[in-house]
């Protein structure tokens, strides 16, 4: 599948979703009265500030008040609210990734009331605050905040996330973080940060997760004020709102048959499913197929024609579902309700269902349990863009028998590092002969934030290939699509013969994936498809992260013992360390990822540079 997602919603869409929105308009309605209402008692003033709202940036972790600086923050939190941020980041040896696990563990505790140390509920937010102590009974190995989840922001613009860091020494070992020219950290002053990250964070999981607790459990019994629940309401209307705009954008994007034909024409991807469908004759004839999200329907035509006894073709575009199901009967394959039974036609298998897979469980159209193979192309940008695994997971868990198929079964995200010929810096470098290298710096410096999709040539690739996360399909649990990996990276050895072995650059990673029909279902014919840059291309290009400034890497041989920054032109790195989180964004199908990269020289010495950033959306 590809991602054509968050285009201008004002551009028409081709699909007939009307009651998509008609909801999304009684939604707007109820939200705009809410909003009416909540205005008159939105007027309270942070103590001893007033006056200066505009720069009140940072809101407190258990209270209403905001702060200029996260220093002055933790102090009014330390000695307000018994909790030195400090000391327990140094108490449980907390890195970035800890300390921004921390905060929204803290953030998500305080929403419910509960106590962020001990967990004990109270009955109103004044209870709580009462309550606070210092930290009690943690063990290291078992911090409540050590869940990649902490690593989705609890608050909208939660701006303490990106300043809780600043002005701190990194003395971990001998890592060291530097603060160079032009390469900025992320600060409340960074705009570009700020607005392409902030805009993503976690309203819609923390509405989400009120409407689970139904506002009700929670509210009911913890004392909370009308007003909190009103406002908790309009929240969850928000949040609904939300997601059913970017659902109706990303299946009305997928109402337009240029997606398809493209997917269709991506002979890699198209290939790899086919032969896994149709040449494994042991795990197709006579199986009940589920196709989640069918599209044209090709993969449920393949399904039919290696023998399936009965495919559902489940599509959450009306006007996919219509399509898919003229084209099942125009090939003699469409499921004929009225002779289904005793006089069914030969090959008419494939039923047509339009709905999003979630809303079809409810109406008990497929038998839970019922189904022998499941397959889907769910497959994004950088594998988890789009977030359709989650879709995926969840017809799995409903419909799959034990022991069921489900293709492709595995998927694997590989990461490596590039080189100048990645970037567009020498297309600029030299336009008809004259200097145009601005233009590409600047496109560089952007790069920094948001993640590029092309396609990239293995040639200019510097590094080795590293793993970074393998997902088993078949057993996986559906948090698991947010990861937290590490790896490390070496200068690519040179295949030409006699070639000495020099100094490269190393301009950022490129992410890219492979699924796999191994052989634990497709005895007969187990097949890869994969997105490498070493292998022909496909639609999904690779997905690049680049670098606020090259490192400079050389292989172990040429390395002489330099007291320079390590990483640079005079001191180049052996090794380059990095560590790389996705998880899903705050925005319906976005995915955010961070990347964090150390320089390693020959004896050990580490360059460590600030987190970036990226969203993709
Ligand atoms: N299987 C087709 C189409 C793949 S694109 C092919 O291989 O060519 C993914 C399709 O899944 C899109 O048509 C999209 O509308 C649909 N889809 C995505 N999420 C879905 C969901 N939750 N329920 C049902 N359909 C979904």
């Amino acid at each position: 599948m590809v991602g054509p997602l968050y285009k201008n919603l004002d551009t028409a869409m081709e699909d007939n979703e009307e009651d998509l929105n008609n909801n999304i308009e009684d939604i707007d309605d109820d939200v705009e009265e809410e909003e009416e209402e909540e205005q008159n008692w939105d007027d309270w003033t942070a103590d001893g500030e007033e006056g200066e709202e505009d720069d009140l940036q940072l809101l407190c972790l258990f209270c209403e008040n905001r702060f200029k600086s996260s220093d002055s923050l933790f102090n009014h939190c330390f000695s307000s609210h018994s909790f030195d941020f400090k000391t327990i980041k140094t108490a449980f040896k907390l890195d970035f990734y800890g300390c921004f696990k921390l905060i929204n563990y803290v953030r998500s505790q305080v929403a419910n009331n509960q106590c962020w140390s001990c967990g004990s509920t109270c009955e109103s937010r004044q209870a709580l605050q009462d309550h606070l102590h210092e930290p009690s009974g943690f063990e290291n190995s078992n911090l409540p905040w050590d869940n990649d989840m902490y690593l989705k922001p609890y608050m909208e613009e939660d701006n303490l996330l990106y300043s809780f860091d600043e002005d701190e020494e990194v003395d971990d070992d001998d890592d060291t973080v530097r603060n160079v020219d032009g390469f900025e950290k992320m600060s409340i002053d960074d705009e570009t940060d700020l607005e392409s990250y902030a805009s993503n964070l976690n309203l819609l999981k923390s509405c989400k997760e009120n409407e689970v607790k139904g506002g009700t459990s929670v509210s009911a019994t913890n004392g909370e004020s009308s007003d909190d629940k009103r406002s908790n309401n309009s929240f969850v209307k928000a949040a609904n709102r939300d997601i059913m705009i970017v659902n109706k954008d990303y299946f009305g994007s997928y109402s337009s048959f240029g997606i398809h034909k493209e997917m269709i024409s991506d002979k890699v991807r198209t290939d790899a499913y086919r032969q896994a469908i149709v040449d494994n004759p042991s795990l197709i004839k006579g199986a009940v197929v589920l196709d989640v999200g069918c599209g044209t329907g090709i993969l449920s035509l393949f399904a039919a024609q290696g023998g399936a006894s009965m495919v559902n073709a489940v599509e959450a575009s009306g006007k996919m579902a219509t399509v898919a199901s003229q084209i099942a009967k125009d090939n003699g394959l469409l499921w004929n309700e009225a002779t289904n039974g005793s006089t069914k036609q030969e090959n008419g298998v494939v039923k047509v269902i339009n709905s999003m897979v979630e809303d079809l469980i409810e109406s008990g159209r497929i038998k839970p349990k019922s189904v022998d193979v499941l397959v889907s192309e769910w497959m994004g940008y950088c594998l988890l863009y789009e977030s359709m695994l989650s879709s995926v997971l969840v017809a799995r868990d409903h419909w799959l028998k034990p022991g069921g198929a489900i293709l492709p079964d595995t998927a694997t995200m590989f990461v490596a590092g590039f080189g100048k010929g990645a970037t567009s810096i020498p297309f600029w470098e030299n336009v008809y002969g004259f200097n145009m290298s601005s233009i590409g710096n600047e496109l560089v410096k952007d790069a920094a934030h948001i993640p590029i999709v092309d396609v990239v040539d293995g040639n200019n690739l510097v590094t080795n290939t590293a793993l970074l996360q393998a997902f088993d399909l078949a057993t996986m649990k559906p948090d698991e699509v947010d990861f937290t990996a590490s790896v490390q990276l070496e200068q690519k050895s040179s295949n030409s013969t006699g070639a000495e072995s020099t100094t490269t650059k190393c301009y950022g990673v490129v992410l890219w994936f492979e699924t796999s029909f191994t052989s634990r279902f497709c005895k007969e014919a187990p097949t890869v498809l994969s997105t490498s840059p070493y292998t022909p291309p496909t639609h999904w290009a690779q997905t690049l992260l680049t670098l606020n400034e090259p490192i400079s890497l050389t292989s172990k041989m040429l390395t002489t013992k330099s007291s320079a920054m390590v990483g640079s032109e005079v001191n180049p790195a052996v090794k380059i360390g990095a560590r790389i989180s996705v998880a899903r964004g705050v925005e319906h199908r976005s995915i955010d990822i961070s990347l964090e990269v150390t320089a390693i020289g020959l004896d050990g010495q580490k360059q460590k540079w600030p987190v970036q950033l990226f969203n993709m959306r």
